[in-house]
């Protein structure tokens, strides 16, 4: 068999839950398992944290399939419905709906449904992706107070810059103004802002990236915060390789070898989900040791060093990123956030659920 493989934690799930819940002590958590549990799968994901307050996800698929499995908590859909059609599937299952725009509300109020609906309305605090503007936001929240579709509501809001040491301090000024007057509770931190900016945690935190144990700050690392990797991808060396000076390996060979130098080729390209972006130079570990990639990664397969690593043989572990390795320094190396290698796990990686 193919020896790429991810495992999943879901002891790591439950503590990294509990390590977020004692930073928001007064906070309930709705854990953000959107995008396929960000890569880890929506379900394993949901295991591990099934003791969260509720859940958020995007699209509806996904909020029906967390109650055919039985969860019973509160569940929020992060964009609430894209057509009214979907608002009878919301109630009849107890979906909590984020009510962003103008023709959201009037969908809301213009329904005949067979329960009343949970809300949180978005402010659009500077973000300016979904939102109410501040000016509209207090009569938006008064029409669906009003609405006799809608159950009760929260406020909402999402931090463009929580990752910034000041990151928040103008988009809260702006909450803090819109919402002045009004009595309902409120959610606004994600990651970053559970993490750093307490004044934010409110009635619920929104955590994603940390429940995964990767970390919403960059050149800053999940374990430092107490927070433990949850997906491990490894794999083995396949072949080996000797290049003498002046050789090289790879599509476009972009690494060339100054001296002789003893190379592995591992199981796992940009088809499993690793970056293609990833340099030379990229950190992996092999056979426990700390190493790094050569060349461009390809689809199937990738190169690295195995120079400093005597006992290093085809058949030897290799860790991509995950128990060992945070998954954040890599994507430093390819120039982008742990976000987006956790998501893009392929699905053909088949992933073990391990305690
Ligand atoms: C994705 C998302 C989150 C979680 O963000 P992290 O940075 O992963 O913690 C929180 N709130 C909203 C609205 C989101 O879309």
């Amino acid at each position: 068999m193919r020896p790429l493989r991810a495992t999943v934690s879901r002891s790591a799930l439950r503590h990294n839950l509990a390590t977020l819940r004692a930073c928001a002590p007064k906070s309930r958590v709705m854990a953000v398992v959107k995008a396929n549990g960000y890569g880890h799968g929506l379900l394993r994901a949901t295991r591990g944290l099934a003791a969260s307050d509720g859940f958020a996800v995007l699209a509806m698929s996904e909020a029906l399939e967390l109650r055919a499995a039985g969860y019973r908590q509160r569940i929020l859909l992060l964009e609430g419905v894209f057509e009214a059609g979907e608002l009878a599937a919301a109630a009849t299952h107890d979906l909590t709906l984020v009510v962003h725009h103008e023709a959201q509300l009037r969908m809301l109020e213009e329904a005949r449904l067979p329960a009343a609906v949970a809300v949180f309305a978005k402010l659009n605090s500077g973000m300016n992706r979904l939102g109410f503007a501040p000016e509209c936001y207090a009569a938006a929240v008064a029409r669906l107070t009003a609405c006799r579709n809608v159950s009760g509501v929260t406020l909402m809001s999402h931090f463009a810059e929580a990752d910034a040491a000041d990151g928040v301090v103008r988009p809260l000024a702006v909450f803090q103004r819109a919402t002045a007057t009004l009595p309902h509770p409120v959610s606004l931190a994600n990651s970053a802002a559970l993490l750093r900016h307490p004044e934010t945690h409110g009635d619920w935190v929104r955590p994603g990236i940390a429940l995964y144990g990767a970390s919403p700050f960059a050149g800053e690392c999940a374990r430092d915060f107490g927070l433990r990797p949850v997906m491990t991808l490894q794999s083995a060396i396949i072949a080996r390789q000797t290049l003498q000076a002046g050789e090289g390996v790879g599509y476009g060979q972009s690494f060339v070898a100054e001296r002789a130098t003893r190379v592995g080729i591992v199981a796992c390209g940009y088809a499993d989900g690793y970056p293609r972006h990833a340099p030379t130079g990229t950190p992996v570990i092999v056979d426990g040791v700390l190493s790094r990639t050569l060349g461009r990664v390809s689809m199937d397969m990738m190169a690295v060093d195995l120079g400093a690593i005597d006992t290093a043989d085809v058949g030897s572990p290799v860790e991509l990123w995950g128990e060992n390795l945070a998954v954040d320094a890599v994507a430093e190396a390819a120039g982008t956030i742990g976000y987006e290698l956790l998501c893009a796990l392929a699905p053909r990686v088949p992933v073990q659920e391990i305690e």
